[in-house]
């Protein structure tokens, strides 16, 4: 039997999906939206293990029913709420939006935003809220996500940036056709940050080409998701990405220090805003072991789709047909850890072959737009393979592609990035 839900004025719905489990949501009357996509009146929505609000300006009814099961099974926790962020956050909509008519106007470039703040603070769900926001507005702002841990635009280890023209969809998340993506091999910068900031930086100026090609595009502007990792190192690159993308508005959410550390280190800099905001009370935490089951989960519906429902290809190919590089050979030593004068000979940006094969079972590795290995640092990737087995003896190699069919390029990218699809 489906359950009822009834939302007043600026009230929302609270609702975390048991890990594999599914129900379905379907809008009764009233207006109500998901994270800034408006719900379609009886359409129905598949759950699958989501954790999200349905909010309504104007008040609505929902209906919840599990699939297969009782709603009540396939629920881990429900409530309503009447406090909610979502009226600053419509604000710093109406700000953005401003701006981006502004630039449109004077054919300026239009607002740089980056939402900043520790893990589980809502970052993600804002920068979901302010582009939906923009699309209603009949804009296009490119979102870029530069948290290689829980990226919402390509695999975990990635940065990637996509133009974001239709509403993201409430059961699928981003539609990402053609996004421009860098890998870096690991899920978090801390083992090379010289090639993340390199990616960044790579990242900047082509947006940047393509912003001053289409003055709606230079308008629409960017909506930048960052790292959780706001201390020591992870801020030095927050400074980076911020100066790399020439962000003028910083999002803060929920930290008082690093609103304060950033309100300091801009003071001067006229063009920026820094904007301190609100956390959602409902935004739910996620332990280390759920976020690594939640990168396996997206690395798995890389490969087979959100609904389970693509057909991956396996090829078994000789080890003489796979060129594969990895990017640092041995990380440049800090300098601190040197001896006075000393220099460090590594080179943190160098690009090897990868001789031993063995070393690439069960590895997720980039097929690059490379043409040539000495473009493989600079160059974004085209998609991902996965590497199922490694024959030493046969001096075989073979791998899961999302299609079949020859890879799109011939250099392969590794890091240490591996998955087992259990
Ligand atoms: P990270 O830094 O780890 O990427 P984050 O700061 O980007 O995290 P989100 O991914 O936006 O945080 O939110 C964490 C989880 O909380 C997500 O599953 C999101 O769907 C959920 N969430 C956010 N806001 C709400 C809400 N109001 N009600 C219910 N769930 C919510």
């Amino acid at each position: 039997m489906p359950k009822p839900y009834v939302l007043q004025k600026e009230q929302e719905l609270r609702i975390e999906v048991r890990e594999g489990h599914s129900l379905t949501l379907k809008l009764v009357k009233g207006q109500a939206e998901v994270f800034g996509t408006d719900l379609l009146e009886q359409q129905i929505y598949t759950l699958r293990g989501q954790k999200l609000a349905v909010f309504s300006w104007e008040g609505c009814e929902v209906q919840l029913q599990g699939v297969g099961e009782p709603v009540e099974d396939a629920i881990e926790v429900i409530y309503e709420s009447d406090d909610t962020p979502m009226r600053e956050y419509a604000n710093v909509h109406n700000l953005l939006q401003t701006r981006r008519e502004a630039a449109l106007a004077s054919k300026f470039e239009g607002p740089r935003t980056m939402v900043v703040g520790q893990v589980d603070v809502g970052k993600s769900t804002l920068c979901k809220i302010l582009l939906n926001y923009a699309i209603r507005r009949d804009c296009a702002p490119t979102m870029i996500d530069l948290d290689l841990g829980q990226g919402s635009i390509a695999p975990p280890a990635c940065i990637g940036a996509t133009p974001v023209e239709g509403p993201i969809d409430v059961e699928e998340g981003l539609p990402v056709e053609m996004p421009l993506v860098y890998f870096s091999g690991n899920v978090s910068p801390e083992p090379n940050p010289h090639l993340y900031r390199h990616h960044v930086e790579r990242m900047a100026a082509l947006l940047d080409k393509r912003a001053q090609s289409n003055a709606e595009v230079g308008a629409a502007g960017m909506v930048i998701n960052s790292m959780g990792w706001i201390d020591g190192l992870g801020y030095e690159l927050i400074l980076h990405s911020l100066k790399t993308f020439r962000v003028d508005i910083i999002l803060v959410i929920g930290q008082d220090k690093l609103y304060s550390q950033l309100s300091s280190v801009f003071r001067s800099d006229r063009r920026m805003n820094v904007i301190k905001l609100t956390r959602s009370g409902g935004v739910v935490m996620r332990p280390r072991e759920y976020r690594k089951s939640s990168r396996e989960q997206r690395i798995r519906e890389y490969f087979y789709g959100p609904r389970n429902d693509l057909q991956p290809s396996s090829s078994t190919v000789p080890f003489t047909n796979l060129k594969v590089y990895r990017v640092g050979s041995g990380f440049a030593a800090p300098q601190s850890a040197l001896p006075i004068g000393g220099q460090s000979y590594s080179n943190p940006l160098k690009v090897t072959q990868m001789l031993n094969m063995n070393d690439l079972l069960h590895m997720i590795v980039a097929v690059s737009h490379a043409q040539q290995p000495e473009e493989l640092l600079s160059a974004n990737v085209a998609g991902f393979v996965w590497i199922s087995n490694v024959d030493p003896v046969q001096q075989t190699v073979t791998y899961l592609a999302p299609c079949a069919g020859e890879l799109p390029a011939p250099f392969l990218l590794a890091g240490t990035l591996k998955t087992y699809f259990r």
